[in-house]
C-alpha cells in the first residue's frame, strides 16, 4: 500500500474521466463526497434548465409539441437514454414521479393478494419511505401490516445475507420489494440471485435502485427483475426533487396501472378524452399525471454525460476509489476506532464507503469544519462517496489525512455528539 500523496496524483494521471469533473459546479477548498445523498450541478443540466425556460417563454402550450425537447415526449425520451443504465429494452423505462410514488404505483400495479399469498416481503435495513409506502399499501387492501410485512432481519445491523432473504421466500408472500444497495452500508444485494429463487417459488419481485443506479450497471431484462424504480438527484446529478423513473419487464406490458391518470395514455389516445382508459402498452402506463417538466429538464444534460461517459467505466474508477478509500483508512487510522461497515468485496459493495464510529455525529461536524462533506447517518454512521464522474484520487487522499488530523488532535470534541434537523 503507498500511502504517499504522489501515487494519488498518478492516479488521477491515469483517470479516462478525469475530464468530467470540470463539467461540474465543484465549490473551492470543498471536498464533496455526498453525491450519493444529492449529486452536484454540472453546467449541461444547468444549461438544460434554462433552455428549457426558454422552450415555454417562446413557445406557450405549443411547448408540449415543439422545441428541442416536446414536453409531451420527454418522459419517454428520458427513459429510452436510462436504459443503459439499467439494462433495459425500449420501452420499459419511463422518467416519471418519485421514488415514494413510483413504488406506490408498482405496489398498486403488482401486489395482487390472494388465498394463501397476502404478504409483502422487505427487510429491516431499508429507507423508511418504502416500508411506509408498502405498510399503506397493505392496509389500502385491508391488511394489518403487523402482519402481512414480513421484514428481513440482518445479522450485525448492516448487511443481509441473501440466504437469509431466500428462507424468508415462503408460500404466504406475494410479493418482494427490496433495495439493490442499502443505503446505509452501501450493500449491494444479489439481484439475480434473489430474482432467480424469487420466480421459482412464483413470487414476483422488485427493486429500489436509488443507490445504485449511475453508480453501478444493471441488467434488469436479463435478470428478469419484475419491476424496478429510483431516484434521480443522487448518483444521477438531477438535482434536488429531480424526477424519478421506473422500470417495468415488458413482459408485464398491458397489465392495468393500480394508480392510473390520464398520463397512463396511450401517447395518441389521451387527447381523446374519453372516460375509458386506454393505457399505453410500455412503461409509460404507470405514469400518473403531467411530468413536472421543470424538474425533468437537468436530466437531459446529466444522462447525456453518463451515455458519453459508460456505465462501465464508472463503475470500474468507483470501485477503484472506494478500494482505495478503504486501503488508506485501514493504513492510517487503524488506531482511531473505525470499523468499515460496508462488504468490502467488489460484487457486494456499492459506490459509498460506510464507517461507523461513537462519535461519528461530531466527527461529521469537524469534517464539515475542515471543508469535506461527508454524510452522517443516525446514530453512528458516516457514508462516504467519492463519485466517479466529479471526484478524484488526490481528494480521497485529502479525506484521510483530514480526518486523521480531526482524531490526532480530537478537534471532533469541539462540536456536539448530536445530529441535525437534515443529517
Ligand atoms: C433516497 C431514497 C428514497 C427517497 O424517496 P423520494 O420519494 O425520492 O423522497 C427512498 N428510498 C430509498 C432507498 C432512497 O435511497
Amino acid at each position: 500500500m503507498n500511502i504517499e500523496k504522489s501515487y494519488a496524483v498518478e492516479l488521477d494521471q491515469q483517470d479516462e474521466l478525469i475530464s468530467f469533473r470540470k463539467e461540474f459546479y465543484l465549490e473551492k477548498d470543498t471536498i464533496y463526497f455526498d453525491g450519493n445523498s444529492l449529486g452536484l450541478l454540472s453546467k449541461r443540466a444547468e444549461q438544460n434548465v434554462l433552455s428549457l425556460l426558454a422552450s415555454w417563454k417562446e413557445f406557450a402550450i405549443d411547448g408540449w409539441t415543439e422545441g428541442e425537447h416536446p414536453w409531451y415526449y420527454l418522459s419517454e425520451k428520458l427513459g429510452k437514454l436510462s436504459t443503459p443504465l439499467v439494462g433495459a429494452d425500449e420501452d420499459e423505462v419511463i422518467v416519471t414521479g418519485s421514488t415514494t410514488t413510483n413504488l406506490h404505483q408498482l405496489a398498486a400495479t403488482f401486489f395482487h393478494p390472494e388465498g394463501k399469498r397476502t404478504k409483502i416481503l422487505a427487510d429491516e435495513l431499508n429507507f423508511p419511505s418504502d416500508i411506509y409506502a408498502i405498510k399503506s399499501q397493505l392496509e389500502l387492501k385491508g391488511l394489518d401490516p403487523e402482519e402481512h410485512l414480513v421484514q428481513v432481519k440482518s445479522n450485525n445491523g448492516n448487511t443481509l445475507d441473501t440466504s437469509d432473504i431466500v428462507e424468508a421466500m415462503t408460500e404466504d408472500i406475494a410479493l418482494i420489494i427490496l433495495p439493490s444497495v442499502l443505503y446505509r452500508s452501501g450493500q449491494l444485494l444479489d439481484i439475480p440471485t434473489l430474482t432467480k429463487e424469487a420466480h421459482k417459488r412464483g413470487i414476483k419481485i422488485g427493486f429500489d435502485l436509488c443507490h445504485s443506479i449511475g453508480s453501478i450497471p444493471h441488467h434488469l431484462s436479463d435478470w428478469d427483475v419484475d419491476f424496478a424504480f429510483w431516484c434521480t438527484y443522487k448518483h444521477l446529478n438531477g438535482g434536488p426533487g429531480s424526477v424519478g423513473g421506473l422500470y417495468v419487464n415488458k413482459k408485464h406490458f398491458g397489465k392495468k396501472p393500480g394508480l392510473a391518470g390520464w398520463f397512463s395514455s396511450a401517447k395518441d389516445k389521451q387527447f381523446d378524452m374519453e372516460h375509458t382508459l386506454s393505457p399505453a402498452s410500455t412503461a409509460g402506463a404507470y405514469q400518473i399525471g403531467t411530468p413536472h417538466v421543470l424538474s425533468i429538464a437537468p436530466l437531459i444534460g446529466s444522462l447525456e454525460m453518463f451515455k458519453e461517459a459508460g456505465i462501465n467505466k464508472i463503475r470500474e474508477k468507483s470501485l477503484q476509489l472506494t478500494a482505495y478509500l478503504m486501503e488508506l483508512i485501514k493504513a492510517e487510522l487503524s488506531t482511531h476506532g473505525f470499523t468499515i461497515a460496508n462488504p468490502e468485496d467488489e460484487t457486494s459493495r456499492g459506490g459509498h464507503v460506510f464507517l461507523i464510529h461513537p462519535e461519528a455525529a461530531r466527527i461529521c461536524k469537524a469534517l464539515k469544519a475542515n471543508g469535506v462533506i461527508p454524510d452522517f447517518r443516525n446514530p453512528n454512521g458516516i457514508r462516504l462517496a467519492p463519485v466517479a464522474l466529479y471526484n478524484t484520487y488526490e481528494e480521497v487522499w485529502e479525506v484521510v489525512a483530514k480526518l486523521k488530523k480531526i482524531m490526532e488532535e480530537r478537534s471532533y470534541k469541539n462540536y456536539e455528539n448530536k445530529r441535525g434537523v437534515i443529517a
